[in-house]
């Protein structure tokens, strides 16, 4: 890893300021309120105008949906995303069915869905969990069924998130079930306005909306269908090992490393900021304390040590750094830390109480921590798999 500094020319810095203006622009205090009240990770105008810049798909080329953005530009912006804590979670997933849909799509659905996505006109969400399997993708039951042209699907889906304000979704459908796990499986990318698809809201503890998503004889173009017949395991590849950290693509991810320690500096900056208001019980700044300081700058290199991981150990990594810090720094404010938003006294917008209720969630979704370490273990470690291979 190269650690050096990167030097900016005066058009890189230019960039940079023209990103800041466009998120303080953009990301206002309503877009803020609205995710809040609705958790829904997603602001439409928001994101239209992020999309109008290419930036939902910002390291493909121009002309394939993307904006073209080099390395250093790509994380310019990027980082300025993060600055804004703009609502993301949909600009972040959307991508991953886009490489679905960029690989195994016609070529009249790649060109439509790809300017769509491109331009934020389009989102799609990843419709893989259902009630009985999650860890276990290849064991999904939602059945899809051939007539003619059409396929018939019906089953349900859990955790399905942003279906309420995605357009399609990428489903994940048994096709044959006499056929070993993995190759009975077919992928639609399925409108989600169609007659008998019925959105249910979960809302988690976390502040997060998510979806059960039922299927009652959904007739489905076969125009629809990604990949072969029976090769959906296939089409979920990319998708997956980008979700995972470990795509050819990674930088497409939502990498659950960079956003989990993104919400860690923003707890810590959120904390510091308190600090320095409050004296204990002899006056003195708080931020004097030693014990105080040692505590900050534990959750500090924390931080850091996640900067430096990579893949699914990054999100490994940062999934607990954010958990240390949740659980520590709230120890660390009493009972201030724990006062929700618009509550008198409430810490930064109520950002440590948000977190610690926000982060048991990080170590579930995108698959498990556990599931991770499997990773870890069997791609970089070479040990045997822990559960066999069907
Ligand atoms: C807020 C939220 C949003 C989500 N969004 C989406 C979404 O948009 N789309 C979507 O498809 N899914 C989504 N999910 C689902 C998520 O990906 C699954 O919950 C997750 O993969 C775990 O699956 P499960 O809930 O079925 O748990 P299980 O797979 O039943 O796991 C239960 C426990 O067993 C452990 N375990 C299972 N298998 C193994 C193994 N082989 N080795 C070691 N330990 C194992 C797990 O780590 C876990 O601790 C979301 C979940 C949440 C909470």
């Amino acid at each position: 890893m190269n650690f050096s500094a990167v030097e900016l020319d005066e058009d890189t810095r230019a960039f940079w300021a023209e990103t800041r203006a466009f998120f303080d622009e953009h990301v206002t205090e309503e877009v803020h309120a609205e995710e809040r009240r609705t958790g829904s990770g997603f602001n439409e105008a928001f994101h239209r105008a992020f999309g109008a810049r290419g930036w939902v798909l910002a390291r493909w080329p121009v002309g394939q949906g993307g904006a073209g953005l080099d390395p250093v530009r790509a994380r310019i912006m990027e980082l300025e995303l993060e600055r804004s804590g703009a609502p993301v979670i949909i600009s972040q997933t959307t991508p991953l069915p886009a490489l679905a849909v960029q690989m195994f799509a016609n070529e009249e659905l790649k060109t439509t869905v790809l300017a769509g996505v491109g331009d934020g006109s389009i989102s799609i969400c990843l419709g893989y969990t259902e009630p009985d399997c999650g860890s276990d993708l290849a064991a999904v039951r939602t059945r899809a069924v051939q007539e003619g042209d059409e396929w018939i699907i019906n089953g349900q889906k859990m955790f399905t998130t942003g279906a309420q304000v995605c357009q399609y979704s990428l489903c994940l459908t048994r096709t044959d079930p006499a056929a070993p796990k993995r190759r009975g499986l077919s992928v639609f990318l399925v409108p989600l306005d169609l007659p008998g698809i019925e959105i249910r809201p979960i809302h988690t503890v976390g502040g997060e909306r998510t979806n059960i998503v039922h299927f009652d004889d959904v007739r489905v173009s076969d125009y629809y269908r990604l990949g072969g017949v029976n090769q959906g395991w296939a089409v979920l590849s990319a998708p997956l090992a980008n979700e995972h950290g470990m795509g050819e693509q990674d930088d497409l991810a939502p990498n659950g490393g960079r956003t989990f320690l993104r919400d860690t500096r923003r707890l810590l900056a959120a904390v510091v900021t308190w600090l320095q208001t409050q004296v204990d019980e002899s006056g003195r700044p708080r931020l004097e304390d030693p014990i105080t300081r040692e505590r900050l700058a534990r959750v500090a290199l924390d931080i850091e040590a996640g900067t430096a991981a990579h893949g699914p150990m990054a999100r490994i990594h940062a999934s607990g750094a954010l958990a240390r810090a949740a659980s520590d720094l709230l120890e660390l404010m009493g009972p201030a830390g724990l006062l929700p938003h618009g509550a008198e006294g409430a810490v930064a917008g109520a950002i440590p109480e948000y977190m610690f209720r926000f982060t048991p969630g990080t170590s579930i979704y995108g698959g498990t921590n556990e599931i991770h370490r499997n990773l870890v273990a069997e791609k970089f470690l070479g040990l045997p798999r822990s559960t066999p291979r069907d």
